[in-house]
């Protein structure tokens, strides 16, 4: 107990921990509040006390993919399918700037429709309204990464999900954890800010295996890191499984922001559908970015990873007017900036 107290105090200042030591604090629940409070204070020092705004916009549901955990997935005929159309993903660009975001996160499926040119067309597009941008839409190729830095964007989220390859292979049928890699390492070579993360809790995921998942966070040099509970989701093969916690997540979190202690780290709708003020307190335990969801009402609706995603029932503006509220109560301050990515370590 005294030794686990050091080493996090330890890590506090040398932001290097073991694998073994990474494994004892998230089987030990007794220095939780001790792990959150230090993360907090390298959140502090390190990125400050403001809360970078990234508006997402989930333009795409149809994926080709089949991530057993994923309600998007292509087997599952319950959804009902959707694609934007390029001004309607302008007219929310548009909006998200008028929120005052100073990022556009745009999400989807694995969706082939939108190919390298339109793409492209839609990077080119919303730069012109002078707002960074991030993409998170799968795998793609060298080229085509390329291409979208080329046009314009800024960042890349691409979570690893899981570094247990057994487990990799058995969540991901017709992908592989070399490509998945190889996608990080192209966009890292290209230039982007790149952001990865996990899945925490997934079934037969180990304490030693998200030990492992947070060095290799350190060890690909990430910008940003996303962590989420898994959340079972309905009409899938994870269906009946349980779920990640709430506490492990954090863990999992504060002891990236320990490793990592100037990365940009989004405190999750995952994180807040499990609790009330998930968020929150995620933000109090190392996080500093939330992403606030711009997609209008009927296309959210139908963007079901999992269910009960939190701030569903609130329109985009209400949700705006309630984060940025519970921020400001919480000692923080909302930025006017990017919020890229500034090494200092
Ligand atoms: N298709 C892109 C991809 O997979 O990178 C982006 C969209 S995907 C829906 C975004 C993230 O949702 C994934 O990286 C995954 O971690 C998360 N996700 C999928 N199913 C989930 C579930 N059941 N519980 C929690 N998060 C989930
Ligand atoms: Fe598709 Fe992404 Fe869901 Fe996998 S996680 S099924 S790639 S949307």
């Amino acid at each position: 107990m005294t030794d686990l107290v050091n080493v996090i105090k330890n890590a506090q200042s040398t932001h290097s921990l073991s694998e073994s030591e990474i494994v004892e604090i998230l089987k030990n629940d007794t220095v939780n509040e001790l792990l959150f409070d230090t993360a907090d204070k390298v959140r502090k020092q390190y990125v400050g006390d403001e809360v970078h705004l990234r508006g997402l916009i989930e333009f795409s549901n149809i994926c080709r993919c089949n991530c057993f955990y994923c309600g998007l997935r292509k087997d599952n005929t319950a959804v009902q399918r959707y694609r934007m159309a390029l001004e309607e993903i302008l007219l929310l660009a548009q909006k998200a700037k008028d929120f005052g975001y100073k990022t556009v996160v745009l999400q989807s499926g694995e969706d082939s429709f939108f190919d390298v040119d339109k793409m492209c067309a839609i990077i080119r597009e919303i730069k012109k309204l002078d707002l960074a941008l991030t993409l998170s839409i799968g795998e793609k190729s060298y080229e085509e990464y390329k291409a979208y830095k080329d046009a314009g964007a800024d960042r890349y989220l691409l979570r690893i999900e899981t570094t247990d390859r057994e487990l990799y292979k058995k969540l991901h049928p017709s992908m592989s954890f070399e490509n998945r890699v190889r996608c990080l390492n192209d966009l890292k070579t290209l230039g982007f800010e790149v952001g990865t993360g996990c899945l925490v809790g997934l079934p037969h995921q180990s304490d030693e295996s998200l030990a492992r998942d947070i060095l290799f966070f350190k060890n690909i040099d990430a910008d940003m890191i996303g962590l989420g509970p898994f959340i079972p989701s309905p009409q899938t093969p994870l269906q009946n499984e349980n779920g990640g916690t709430l506490i492990k997540v954090l863990k999992v979190m504060a002891l990236t922001r320990l490793l990592l202690p100037d990365i940009n780290i989004p405190a999750t709708t995952a994180m807040e559908t499990l609790q009330e003020n998930g968020r929150l307190l995620a933000l109090k335990s190392g996080a500093n970015v939330v992403m606030p969801n711009v997609t209008d009402e009927e296309c959210k609706q139908k963007y079901t990873i999992y269910p009960g995603k939190a701030g569903l029932n609130n329109t985009a503006q209400e949700y705006r007017n309630s984060i940025v509220k519970k921020i400001e109560a919480i000692g923080r301050t909302i930025s006017n900036g990017y919020g890229f990515h500034k090494k200092t370590v």
